[in-house]
C-alpha cells in the first residue's frame, strides 16, 4: 500500500510500506477515504523538530473500518467511522471530564497519510455514522478530525457566548475554523485578523464581521477602536508565535477568556502583565472527541461546510506537493484523496 514518509526536512514521498496489522486487541484498521496534510505536520517539514528516523505522517483521517480487534465493541467493519488526532479510551477522568487530550493512555495519531492506517483504543476514539455519508460530505467529515475540532475548542475553551464580542488572532485553518465555530455559537461580533486577500474571503463566508489586516500595535489599536476600547469578550489565539499571544491578551477585555490552540513556539509571558491583565487563559491540543459527534452531526445536516477551507485537492501520490504548497502558502490546507 501507499504511505508517507519523511525522510528527512523537506524530503517527504509517497511510497510503497508495509500494510498495518492489529496489535491490540483495541486496534482497529481502517480504509482512509481522505486525508490531509495539517499546519503542524510542516514543523518537522521545516526541520524547527528534529527528523531523526524516517516518520510516518498523517493525524487527520476518516474512512471505513475494514478489520477490528477483538475487544474492539462500538464499530466494526464497513463503517464509516472519523477519529480525532489524538487516541483515547474516553472513559478515564480526564476524558470524562472532557479533555481526551489528556486521556491517560493518550497517543498521538500517525500514519494517517496512506491507504490503511491503525487506529488504537478504537472504541474511545472513533465515531461512526449511521450510514455511509454522500462522497461530498466527505472534506468537511475530514475537517472535523482535527482542523475544526480545534478551531471549535479554541471557541470553547474562550467561551464565546451568543452576542459576545470575539477577536480570532491567525488566518490560518485553525483561525478559519474558529470563525466558523464562534459564529455557530452565536457570537454578535466577530474581529477577524488576516492580511490575505483569499483567506479574508473566506473569513468573511465563515462569518466574520470586521477584518483587521493591520498587525502588532496598529492591530491591537484597531480592535480596541472596534470595541469602544473595551478589548474582545472572547480571543481565539490560532498560531502560537510570541507577536500572537501578545496581541490576543492585548486585545482581551479584563473579565475575558482566550483559547489557545496554536501550539507554542518561543511564547514567554510576564507575569506582572498576566497578574492585570485579569483575562483568563485555556488552551492546549484539542480534545477534538468530545465535539465529534455533535460536530458530524452539522456536517451530515448540512449546516455547516468545514470542508471549504482545503483549497488544494490531491492524490496521495501527490503528497509532497501537497506539502510544498503549504509551505510556501500557497494553499491554506491540503487534502489527499486516497
Ligand atoms: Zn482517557
Amino acid at each position: 500500500m501507499l504511505g508517507t514518509i519523511l525522510h528527512a526536512p523537506r524530503d517527504v514521498r509517497c511510497e510503497e510500506v508495509a500494510e498495518p496489522k492489529i496489535l491490540h486487541p483495541t486496534d482497529a484498521i481502517i480504509r482512509l477515504s481522505a486525508t490531509c496534510v495539517c499546519g503542524s505536520d510542516l514543523w518537522p517539514y521545516r526541520g524547527l523538530n528534529d527528523v531523526t528516523q524516517p516518520m510516518h505522517m498523517g493525524h487527520e483521517y476518516c474512512g471505513i473500518v475494514v478489520e477490528i480487534g477483538s475487544a474492539v465493541t462500538t464499530v466494526k467493519p464497513g463503517q464509516f467511522v472519523v477519529g480525532s488526532f489524538c487516541i483515547s479510551d474516553n472513559t478515564c477522568p480526564h476524558c470524562r471530564f472532557g479533555f481526551q487530550s489528556s486521556c491517560e493512555q493518550r497517543e498521538f495519531m500517525t500514519g494517517a497519510q496512506a491507504t490503511l492506517a491503525r487506529v488504537p483504543l478504537a472504541d474511545g476514539t472513533l465515531v461512526p455514522t449511521a450510514e455511509m455519508p454522500s462522497d461530498d460530505l466527505i472534506p468537511s467529515l475530514l475537517a472535523t478530525s482535527d482542523v475544526l475540532g480545534t478551531g471549535w475548542y479554541a471557541a470553547d475553551a474562550a467561551r464565546v457566548q451568543p452576542g459576545s464580542t470575539v477577536v480570532v488572532v491567525g488566518d490560518g485553518a485553525v483561525g478559519l475554523m474558529g470563525i466558523l465555530a464562534a459564529k455557530q455559537m452565536g457570537a454578535g461580533r466577530i474581529i477577524a485578523m488576516s492580511r490575505h486577500k483569499t483567506r479574508q474571503e473566506l473569513a468573511l463566508e465563515y462569518g466574520a464581521t470586521d477584518i483587521v489586516a493591520e498587525r502588532g500595535d496598529e492591530g491591537v489599536a484597531k480592535v480596541r477602536e472596534l470595541t469602544q476600547r473595551i478589548g474582545a469578550d472572547s480571543v481565539l489565539e490560532c498560531v502560537g508565535t510570541q507577536e500572537s499571544m501578545s496581541q490576543a491578551l492585548a486585545c482581551a477585555r479584563p473579565g475575558s477568556m482566550i483559547g489557545y490552540v496554536g501550539v507554542p513556539h518561543g511564547v514567554q509571558f510576564d507575569g506582572q502583565r498576566l497578574f492585570f491583565a485579569q483575562v483568563g487563559m485555556l488552551g492546549g491540543p484539542a480534545p477534538v472527541r468530545r465535539f465529534l459527534p455533535h460536530l458530524m452531526d452539522l456536517v451530515l445536516t448540512r449546516k455547516i461546510n468545514p470542508g471549504k477551507v482545503f483549497d488544494l485537492v490531491l492524490p496521495l501520490a501527490d503528497v509532497a506537493e501537497g506539502y510544498r504548497a503549504m509551505d510556501e502558502r500557497r494553499a491554506i490546507k491540503t487534502m489527499l484523496r486516497v
